[in-house]
């Protein structure tokens, strides 16, 4: 829940970095062309275009950020996985590692269960 409001926060972040970059544009033209002077055209435009360039630049650099932080949880959704591989004890009920070959509560051994269950049946 908290994840999609972040995600919804960047969206709106990019989009308005991409409106002021063309605003910027667009004014800096109509103010420099407003000037009717070739030099203050010429400095309006650029001065325009090096605010929406830097604009635009925040822009991907969100958008790199939100790349990066997708694939940072998918690792730690994956790493959670990996750490997660639980198997209960079949005699106390105890969840512990499935790479532990007892219990580490009860010290109840997998070789033990097929034991049992060869005694059981
Ligand atoms: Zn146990």
């Amino acid at each position: 829940m908290m994840d999609d409001d972040v995600l919804e926060g960047e969206v709106f972040m990019n989009t308005v970095l991409r409106i002021m970059g063309i605003i910027a544009i667009i004014t800096s033209i109509v103010v420099g062309v407003s000037t009717k002077s070739f030099f203050g055209c010429l400095f309006w435009v650029t001065g325009g275009a090096c605010i929406a360039v830097i604009l635009f630049a925040l822009d991907i650099i969100i958008d790199n950020q939100k790349h990066i932080s997708e694939l940072l949880q998918q690792q730690s959704v994956h790493t959670k996985k990996l750490r997660t591989a639980y198997k209960t004890c079949p005699k106390c009920g105890y969840e512990h590692e499935e790479t532990r070959k007892s219990c580490p509560k009860c010290g109840h051994r997998e070789r033990n269960l097929t034991m049992e269950n060869k005694l059981g049946s």
